[in-house]
């Protein structure tokens, strides 16, 4: 059962298929690799129907900037590109590719020469590699947009705090040597001076592997994060590690910190040690209707329904699927459905894990309130936006919402908040708002979590009087201070 704490939610840290290796999957009969990966993005296909294509052939070079080239997952013979209505992102193009089950490597992989920092970047271009739960952003341009910002720490996102998922924690056991070696490649590569290995304090098997394999590492520490969510949004991980605060519009990179997935490092470093590009996905498949909950590697394109096979199929009739986590994933309309590059998990529930969704009334609960890492009234917020109240949506400091789902989760009325944030914060989006609501923030306006003691006041149902907690609160101040002096609210292991 799920727990409210002071600003996220805390779920029980067991999870079915944690310390599962990760099973390479069986190659499906055919493929249907998506060409466009991310909004705005445009990909020029350099194959056609009929070609023969190789495990790991560059198949779709990157038409515009911010999206990743695409090579082919299988080998065999490209079908045909069409648009797939079954596809959640209708309309869209997919490769179709009907496999061989040879796997035959395409001569062109084998790792990159690699001389000088040009090198790099355009090794890690060419890879295919997206920075993982970060809506499929090429690494090269996280990497690119860091460069000469004078990063002080590179931050690896270990944390896994949604349920059910565990494919991060067997990624780092599995590969601890590439999380290091992909983590001081990019600190060499960047002159940045110091790594921070962020790991959630329930994946204990994944601590002690990391802990021994950078043991002697001068560069890099260790911290084991409190395992609540949204641990692993930005603003909070870093909130986590260093009790700074990040502000509302600001990326890592402007307050001297680029904050990377373990998965991607690992990714990076597999492919400059073998040269394989992006061309597989790890991920968790669970639920109370799979037969076989499993950790598996799905060449990218492969169908639900061959993944679901791969597990044993339907232990009950599924009534929902999700992919990604619980919190943050999205529900998926056909077994149609094709892996992408940044998918993590694979959720396939019965009608028992799935009441009724209808919306209903706000009871004034506060729960979404109470779950809120930055501290934020979701409900008053909510009320703001319908009434387009822009002057109460600053004050209620409605640009700090992190998107981050929770008080969506936990609502007992159902009422999907997390869009009702998303359509405040639109509302401030023009450059007046913008700049007001920077202003609040750069005042201090809010901060993540901490916020016990708060909950208790305002649960009453009492108009808040700018529920945002102060950082210059006494309250706030304090927790900031202690958790500098204790090393973040996670523990440094090393
Ligand atoms: S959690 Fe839902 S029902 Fe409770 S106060 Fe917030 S919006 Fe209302
Ligand atoms: S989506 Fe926004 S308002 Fe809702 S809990 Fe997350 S940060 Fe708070």
């Amino acid at each position: 059962m799920a727990r409210v704490r002071g600003g996220g939610i805390v779920f029980p840290e067991k999870k079915a298929t944690a310390g599962m290796t990760i099973m390479p999957m069986a190659v499906p009969e055919k493929v249907y690799i998506p060409m466009k990966q991310a909004p705005g993005e445009v990909y020029l296909p350099i194959v056609g129907p009929g070609d023969r294509v190789r495990l790991g052939q560059l198949i779709a070079e990157a038409g515009s900037p911010g999206c990743a080239p695409i090579h082919s997952s299988v080998s065999g013979e490209m079908i045909s590109i069409d648009r797939l209505s079954a596809q959640m992102d209708k309309g869209e193009l997919y490769m179709i590719i009907k496999t061989d089950g040879r796997q035959e490597l395409d001569p062109e992989v084998r790792p990159p020469k690699i001389r000088n920092s040009f090198e790099f970047f355009e090794a890690v271009r060419g890879s295919g590699i997206v920075d993982f739960g970060r809506n499929r952003t090429p690494l090269v341009s996280m990497l690119e947009r860091a460069e000469g910002k004078n990063i002080k720490a590179l931050i690896i996102n270990g944390t896994e705090p949604e349920p059910y998922v565990s494919v991060c924690a067997m990624n780092i056991q599995s590969f601890p040597e590439f999380l290091r070696d992909g983590t001081l490649t990019v600190m060499d590569r960047l002159g940045i001076p110091s790594g921070i290995i962020a790991v959630g304090s329930g994946m204990k098997d994944a601590i002690s592997m990391v802990q021994s394999r950078i043991a002697g590492e001068s560069r890099l520490s260790l911290f084991s994060v409190r395992n609540f969510f949204p641990s692993g949004n930005d603003t909070v991980l870093i909130h986590e590690l260093t009790g700074e605060l990040l502000p509302p519009g600001k990326a890592p990179e402007d307050m001297g910190y680029l904050v990377l997935g373990a998965q991607t490092v690992i990714k990076l470093a597999e492919f400059l040690t073998t040269g394989m590009p992006l061309v597989s996905r790890s991920l968790t498949v669970d639920g109370d209707a799979v037969s076989k909950p499993r950790n598996v590697e799905a060449p990218i394109g492969t169908h639900a329904a061959d993944i679901l096979e791969f597990c044993g199929g339907e232990k009950k009739p599924i009534r929902k699927m999700i992919i990604g986590g619980p919190v943050t994933g999205r529900a998926i309309e056909s077994r149609e459905y094709s892996v992408g590059k940044d998918d993590s998990a694979m959720l396939c529930f019965s009608e028992l894990y799935t009441p009724h969704a209808r919306e209903s009334a706000c009871i004034g609960c506060m729960s979404c309130a109470d779950c809120c890492p930055m501290s934020l009234m979701p409900r008053f917020i909510m009320r703001a936006a319908i009434t387009g109240d822009r002057d109460e949506l600053r004050r209620l400091a409605a640009a700090s919402c992190l998107d981050c789902g929770a008080c969506s989760f936990v609502c007992p009325a159902r009422i999907a908040l997390g869009d009702r944030m998303k359509y405040a914060k639109s509302l401030l989006s023009d450059a007046a708002g913008a700049k007001a609501a920077g202003a609040k923030s750069a005042a201090g306006a809010v901060t993540p979590a901490g916020r016990a003691g708060e909950a208790g006041s305002q649960k009453a149902g009492s108009r808040p009087s700018g529920r945002g907690r102060s950082a210059g609160s006494s309250s706030s101040s304090k927790k900031t201070r202690e958790s500098k002096g204790k090393g973040g609210r996670g523990e440094r292991k090393k």
